[in-house]
């Protein structure tokens, strides 16, 4: 697989209130997935906004796109899902997956574990019929070229993908950052040291080393249309 065969779907966007913002301002956020035909079979990365109660409704103003519609804007159907993988379980990121009963879905243990507690998340887009948890401890190659690292951070049970293509790798880093400019900044502070920059430094999130390992070309968000290149 090459790079450009990584392909981006719009599953809707929600107004974020002012209060979660740090900047005083409401704004207006994308949910974005992604999907790419692997060598572990067709992979789809969050699948878009669920449906929540009234509270949280009224509090994120979703607009959806539904799981369906999305895919078919690219070619691509339900039937064609083979294993869905979700950078975390917070409602914006699994409301197509009651929609992929059958299939693996990757996930963290750890974050399997948070969503079964109270007021994390919808508990229906959990729990469904023919839901089937693949429960991951930590870093995991599941075909070749395909690896699902934690990123925990947002939420401890954070991960990301990683798709090492002909032409170079790249990461499906979902909300691990909410915007690409704190990716590089993040990135930054891991090369701080080797830059030859001297204490005192920014600390940086202790698995970005890990994830330049791999010599991104690509970096993708799942709040932030912009994308990070090296
Ligand atoms: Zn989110």
């Amino acid at each position: 697989m090459r790079i450009e065969d990584v392909t981006r779907l719009e599953l809707g966007t929600f107004v974020r209130p002012a209060e979660e913002t740090g900047t005083g301002s409401a704004r207006v956020e994308t949910v974005l997935g992604y999907v790419a035909r692997t060598p572990a079979g067709l992979l789809l990365f969050d699948t878009g906004l669920g449906e929540a109660d009234h509270d949280t409704e009224a509090w994120y103003r979703p607009r959806r796109v539904r799981i369906e519609d999305a895919l078919h804007t690219v070619g691509l159907a339900i039937d064609d899902v083979d294993l869905v993988v979700n950078c975390h379980l917070h409602f914006d990121h699994i409301g197509g997956n009651p929609s992929l009963g059958g299939r693996p879905i990757y996930c963290q243990r750890v974050e399997l574990d948070t969503a079964h507690t109270t007021d994390y998340t919808v508990p229906q887009l959990v729990d469904f019929a023919g839901a089937r948890y693949e429960l991951l401890d930590g870093e995991a190659q599941i075909a070749s070229g395909v690896h699902i690292i934690p990123t925990p951070g947002h939420v401890d049970g954070h991960q990301s993908v990683v798709f090492e293509c002909e032409d170079g790798s790249i990461v499906l880093a979902g909300q691990s950052h909410d915007t690409a400019s704190a990716w590089s900044a993040d990135a930054l502070a891991a090369r701080a040291p080797a830059l030859g920059h001297e204490q005192p430094l920014p600390p940086a999130s202790p698995w970005m080393s890990r994830l330049l390992e791999f010599d991104p070309k690509r970096v993708v968000f799942a709040h932030d249309a912009a994308v990070w290149i090296p």
